[in-house]
């Protein structure tokens, strides 16, 4: 029997090693994650809620099931936690809105289902931005959280309360959703791996929409190995979501080796200059080295229109948000003012009252770029933007197995600091609203810490490829995590953990 703080340390592997090896169970393993969240949440925030007796259960019959020789999977008895937009049957789905905080889930969205097929046991819901829209899950109408790697700064967003946990060893693996960036920064600024797949990679069915056309749900984990096991779990067509693909792939067994000799990284040189702090700039640079010293080639590749990207995903996910939330309307869902004169009041007040600062100024970002007159000037002009785009990441991974960039232009900062400032805190999307726009499948990887004002913080490099290319990606990942270990020993769960002890 391990101590709780050794439980939390482990990866998704060793945990799935020691339940099939029988050195532990899946009780002790959520036991001690409860234990971990008793002792940080009342610090970190990144629970909104525990689903404790369920957890409880899930987890014996998990160890039952094991007992008779019939796992329901290789993860079964691995306890996981969402972002508090996706469904599971019976518990609130808050969006960390007031607008929905007395919603509960009629249905499990299909990634719920298949966690629950696979026997994982659901911990419960994580802390973002209301409605995932922000980057530092400051916009959570439920307090924000903390990054724990320092406690006085964001843990990026909207996913910040899945990166925190993880990070903070609250929960092995979490599932996040990422319209422009928000599995991936919240996990460079926590030095966790996130996984954008594919547009259409993983059903959307029982998420609630931000941007239809951008959306994708994806892990988030110690290491790329494990986002490749929680992706084995959750890819897959589904006919209840019409944009679900078929023909991407649903397995990722990575490869071995750790020689990448033979593949081709390419550094768009739109996404090293003006804006990049110096040493998010020297780490992702670093990284490019190690890979080409583990024998890739490196090569410098242009997306000249790299600089649209930003205005065009603002006004894209802006307007698609204006429409998915007109459902909104105190009537069918969530909030309702008690008194109101007329229907228009209560569509008003009810809007006006359920609805943060940030949703309200997107939804009317997004009415204006789609009324008439303006629609051609921006709307139009957005999808061209995202079309130029897609044309050229194409071109430039005819040539590349996987493109490197920063997975944002800072390392975490303070709490507070950005919040005055809607567009300081847009600018920090830079790198990563274009694998959104173009649909690609895109990795965020530690890449070691960065010094800023005494803190020891994590850097987050990003890799995009191909469609298809997910495996390849994890797998140049898990490479250089094994080489590099980027983060190994100071990982703030082992200083978090001291305190949870035995029960
Ligand atoms: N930070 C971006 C935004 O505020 C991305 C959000 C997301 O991916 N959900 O829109």
């Amino acid at each position: 029997m391990r101590s709780y703080a050794e439980i939390c340390r482990l990866t998704v592997r060793q945990l799935m090693d020691a339940l099939s090896s029988g050195s532990l169970t899946s009780v002790e393993i959520t036991e001690g994650y409860l234990a971990s969240i008793a002792a940080q949440n009342g610090t970190i925030n990144a629970f909104l809620e525990v689903y404790e007796a369920d957890a409880r259960n899930e987890a014996a019959a998990s160890d039952a099931r094991r007992a008779e020789g019939n796992p329901l999977s290789p993860l079964d008895g691995i306890p996981i936690a969402l972002k508090d937009n996706m469904l599971v049957a019976g518990h609130t789905c808050a969006c960390a809105s007031r607008m929905l905080q007395d919603f509960v889930s009629p249905y499990d969205a299909t990634v719920t289902q298949r966690l629950r097929a696979a026997g994982m046991v659901i911990l419960g819901r994580l802390n973002m931005d209301e409605f995932a829209m922000g980057s530092s899950n400051e916009n959570s109408a439920f307090g924000v959280c903390r990054n724990p790697w320092a406690t006085d700064r964001v843990p990026g967003g909207s996913s910040g309360g899945a990166a925190a946990a993880v990070a903070a060893g609250m929960v092995p693996a979490a599932l996040g959703s990422d319209t422009g960036g928000s599995i991936r920064q919240p996990a460079s600024f926590c030095g966790v791996t996130g996984v954008k797949p594919a547009y259409g990679n993983v059903s959307r069915y029982g998420l609630v929409a931000f941007a239809s056309s951008l959306d994708q749900i994806g892990p988030l984990c110690k290491t790329a190995e494990d986002a490749a096991l929680i992706m084995g779990v959750i890819a897959g067509h589904d006919r209840r979501d019409a944009t679900s693909d078929a023909a991407l792939p649903t397995r990722f067994g990575l490869d071995a080796r750790d020689d990448l000799t033979g593949l081709t990284i390419g550094l768009p040189k739109e996404c090293f200059g003006e804006g990049l702090s110096m040493p998010v700039y020297h780490a992702v640079m670093a990284a490019a080295e190690a890979l080409r010293a583990m024998g890739a080639k490196v090569v410098d590749v242009s997306i000249p229109s790299l600089p649209y990207a930003l205005s065009a995903y603002y006004v894209l996910s802006s307007a698609e948000a204006s429409s998915n939330l007109a459902r909104f309307d105190g009537v069918r869902y969530g909030y309702r003012v008690k008194e109101y004169a007329d229907l228009d009041e209560l569509y008003r007040r009810s809007r006006e009252e359920g609805f943060g600062l940030e949703v309200k100024r997107r939804i009317m970002l997004g009415t204006f770029a789609l009324s008439s007159g303006y629609q051609d000037q921006y709307y139009q002009k957005a999808q061209q933007a995202r079309e130029l785009l897609r044309h050229e990441f194409g071109l430039a991974l005819a040539g590349c197995d996987a493109l490197l960039t920063p997975v944002a232009p800072t390392c975490a900062y303070r709490l507070g600091e950005k919040t005055a400032d809607p567009m300081q805190m847009y600018m920090g999307d830079l790198y990563t609203v274009p694998a959104n726009l173009t649909g690609l499948p895109c990795v965020s990887v530690p890449c070691g810490l960065a010094e800023e004002d005494g803190a020891s913080l994590p850097v987050g490099m990003s890799l995009t490829g191909a469609r298809e290319s997910l495996q390849t990606l994890l797998s140049i990942a898990s490479a250089y995590e094994q080489r590099q270990k980027p983060n190994a020993g100071i990982h703030p769960y082992d200083r978090l953990l001291k305190g949870v002890t035995k029960a």
